[in-house]
């Protein structure tokens, strides 16, 4: 069965899948925006995983989601955007791509993205949303294993720039 992609509005902190996705800096400090909101929610236990992590760094970090919902934090670093002419479009949907495909790898069914990159690294709401639709209906066509995606808008805005991607990347038949 094809994996199901939902939108919702709201909080990422607040969803119980197998693995909310984090819009981290490389550091892997907690910051601001919803890397912050998911520290504050999860606690210090994930500050102090990332810390050991940021000093040997994973490939491709993830974490415990102690104490969130979601069992798994795994951790993206999007572009600062420079304008469009520094690879910001592709190393967006790496973050996309990187994330499921480690998901599926650790046996994960569903995965919560928040919009990476579109806060304070300032990529382009619409276009960030697009990329992130198309990336992950490519990504899905390869792993059969993730059931759900959820696209987790934070605002109206937001919500209906992920409905307008989905609707322009959804498969012709
Ligand atoms: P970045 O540094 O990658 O731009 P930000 O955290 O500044 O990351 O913003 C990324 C997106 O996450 C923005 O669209 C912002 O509105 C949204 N956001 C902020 N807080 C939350 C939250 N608690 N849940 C989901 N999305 C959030």
């Amino acid at each position: 069965m094809p994996a199901r992609i939902d939108i919702v509005e709201g909080d990422i902190t607040s969803l119980p899948v197998d693995a909310i996705v984090n819009a981290a800096n490389e550091a892997l400090a907690p910051g601001g925006g919803v890397c912050g909101a998911i520290h504050r929610k999860a606690g210090p236990e994930l500050a102090a995983a990332c810390a050991s992590s940021a000093a040997a760094p994973p490939a491709r970090p993830r974490c415990a989601g102690f104490r969130l919902p979601a069992r798994h934090v795994i951790h993206a670093v999007g572009p600062v955007w420079g304008g469009g002419e520094r690879g910001e479009g592709k190393l967006l949907a790496d973050c996309y791509r990187n994330a499921l495909n480690l998901a599926a790898e650790t046996g994960l069914k569903s995965i919560a993205f928040p919009a990476i990159s579109t806060g304070i690294y300032g990529f382009p709401a619409d276009r960030a949303a697009f990329i992130a639709a198309r990336t992950v209906r490519e990504t899905l066509r390869q792993r059969p294993g993730i059931e759900r995606v959820v696209f987790c808008c934070f605002g109206r805005e937001s919500y209906e720039l992920h409905e307008a991607a989905l609707a322009a990347t959804a498969p012709q038949d």
